[in-house]
């Protein structure tokens, strides 16, 4: 879950990592670190705090070579010894890692008794004392690395560097993502894409079992038993200013903002008057005609993006569907036939849980889709076809226009599919015609912010909410309420609204805050009555809504009318806005929320 980086070029190594670690930071943040070499001097740093802060690289000299780490701890407390990049007992083999190294303590216990000194309590160090006993053996590190991975069991992502060799950089990927980016005469390691376009727009992300050498004029790849692969290049597609926060004061915020552009960029060239068009799915061809069932799958936000998914699914085809959270899914005894498609859904696409359910599931044979938002990544490699959302680069913690555009993906499947099936082209066409007005409808919603402020203001002293909503709009409660525990820590429960007699209703005294999303749709007139009676108990009721009459409410929000089926493109929005504006006036760490870290790529 942590970033890692390596680069090797040009003498400006510092400053390279340090940008970098800067843009991996959301990946974890409770220790960094790094190490450069100008090739006379190691200049290594470890520290807990916040990066780059001058104190921290005193005395530090630019190099042409370096590698950084900024650390979610796994095994090991949060201290400075814990922090990468880990070191042998020479302190000549530096390395950083992203997972989890399964079976640490047997190697450690062996490494101890053959006299090696650890300085941390990490599983990581181990790696480091295995490639020095290897180095040793061997007399040559790349055959020292390619034993050592023979030992190790886990997940990892490794950028090594040594010393005896420095224009010799090594990265390693099992089960955990790292990219390389090529550039002019220098090249860059990361955990992701958003520290490559610092050398060049051209990468190559790796695949499992894969090492790269890389060395100051060039690179070649090769699989565990030493054998070389093939690899293709790939372009990034955005530029600087989509990973820079201009402006706007967290990252949150600004990518809450850019939600319409998100939604514009998933639909761009995918729409035709009655139909769409889905290059990687057509692919598929006939295989599509055999499919009954479908699984949805995620974790999070995405999840909950898959959520909504199953009603639009349920409403405009005629499978089957079922959906459950990766982490369950993959270890129920869940009985995938060949008539079944996964459709898998993540940000990053690496997502471990998801990623563990998609291979599960290709072991059946079964159709795999992914609906994922970095090229390159993980999942987006090993389904069978997929729809890329373009929602470009996600930085805060919590998700927030990515989930728009998994939608907006999931509504466009559904009607492709739909459309082979019992959805007729004119119904077809009034849905597209409807999606293509969403961006300029959640403009209007973002003009609202400060109304929604307002309201936020009366939640600060809130300890407990509950959000309800029916049908398409209780994935949205369930987002909703997510995002409040999430960067607010205000403790929000969200229910489906007809489900408060059997239970919720309790809890219900005065002034209690229940957020209701209830825009005007096949089941709101129900809502209406839920709510009369919550009011009736004293409750503080904020209501998300399209019906004009709402301002005869005391707290509500207005967000235009749509589609019953599009309506959560729009409900949501309100309801990211109020858990980022009650998080700013209680002063919360917003892009950094408390314990958690983006892209969870350990279990
Ligand atoms: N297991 C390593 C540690 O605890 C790496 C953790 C990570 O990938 O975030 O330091």
């Amino acid at each position: 879950m942590c970033g890692i980086v390596g680069y090797l070029g040009k003498e400006k190594a510092l400053d390279i990592i340090l940008a970098s670690l800067k843009r991996l930071e959301y990946r974890g943040y409770d220790s960094w670190g790094f190490v450069v070499y100008n090739g006379k001097k190691i200049f290594l740093k470890k520290v807990v705090g916040k990066i780059t802060e001058a104190e921290n690289i005193a005395g530090v000299q630019n190099g042409f070579v370096g590698i950084g780490h900024t650390r979610w701890a796994t095994h090991g407390k949060v201290s400075e010894n814990n922090a990468h990049p880990h070191f042998d007992c020479q302190q000549k083999i530096f390395l950083v890692h992203n997972g989890i190294i399964e079976n640490y303590d047997l190697l450690k216990e062996k490494l101890l008794n053959k006299g090696h000194k650890f300085n941390s309590e990490t599983d990581t160090e181990v790696i480091c004392h295995l490639l020095e006993d290897y180095k040793k053996k061997f007399k040559n590190l790349k055959q020292a690395v390619l034993e050592t991975l023979k030992e190790l069991r886990g997940s990892f992502a490794l950028v090594i560097f040594d010393k005896d060799n420095p224009e010799l950089l090594i990265g390693v990927r099992l089960a955990s993502p790292l990219i390389l980016g090529v550039g002019e005469k220098e090249f860059i390691l990361a955990s992701d894409l958003l520290p490559i376009n610092l050398v060049g727009q051209k990468f190559i992300a790796l695949n499992d079992e894969e090492i790269v050498f890389v060395t100051k004029k060039d690179f070649e790849i090769k699989n565990f038993t030493n054998q070389q692969k093939l690899y293709l290049f790939q372009e990034i597609r955005w530029g600087q200013e989509d990973i820079e926060k201009g402006d706007f004061p967290d990252f949150m915020i600004k990518e809450i903002f850019e939600t319409p552009r998100a939604v514009r960029n998933t639909l761009k060239g995918r729409l035709l008057s009655d139909e769409v068009k889905l290059g990687g799915i057509e692919l598929l061809g006939d295989k599509l005609n055999k499919i009954s069932k479908i699984v949805l799958t995620g974790c999070g936000t995405a999840y909950y993006a898959g959520l909504v998914g199953k009603y639009v699914f349920e409403e405009l085809t005629d499978f089957q569907i079922e959906i459950d959270v990766a982490s369950e899914l993959r270890y129920r005894n869940y009985k995938f036939d060949d008539k079944t498609a996964l459709i898998a859904i993540s940000q990053s696409g690496e997502t471990a849980d998801t990623l563990e359910v998609i291979k599960e599931a290709k072991k059946k044979n079964i159709i795999t889709l992914g609906i994922v938002n970095v090229p390159g990544s993980s999942i987006s490699r090993i389904v069978d076809a997929g729809i890329f959302t373009y929602a470009g680069p996600e930085r805060a913690v919590a998700s927030t226009k990515a989930y728009y555009s998994q939608i907006t993906a999931l509504i466009m499947l559904a009607i492709f599919l739909g459309l082979r099936r019992k959805l007729s082209r004119s119904e077809a066409k009034n849905i597209l015609e409807e999606l293509k007005t969403i961006p300029e409808k959640q403009e209007k919603i973002l003009n609202l912010e400060s109304e929604i402020i307002k309201i936020a203001s009366d939640l600060t002293k809130s300890r407990s909410m509950l959000y309800l909503g029916r049908k398409f709009n209780y994935p949205v409660a369930l987002e909703g309420a997510l995002k409040m525990k999430e960067i607010a820590y205000i403790h929000a429960e969200a229910y489906p609204g007809g489900e408060m007699k059997h239970g919720p209703l309790a809890l219900v005294e005065h002034d209690f805050p229940v957020v209701f999303i209830n825009p005007h749709d096949s089941l709101y007139s129900k809502s209406l009555s839920n709510i009369e009676e919550i009011k009736a108990r004293g409750a503080k009721v904020i209501t998300i809504t399209d019906d004009i009459n709402c301002h005869f409410e005391e707290n509500f929000i207005f967000v235009h009318h749509t589609l019953e089926l599009l309506t959560p493109l729009l409900t949501t929005l309100p309801l990211h806005l109020l858990a980022y504006h009650t998080a700013k006036l209680l002063n919360r760490n917003i892009d950094r929320p408390r314990n958690l870290a983006k892209s969870v790529t350990v279990e």
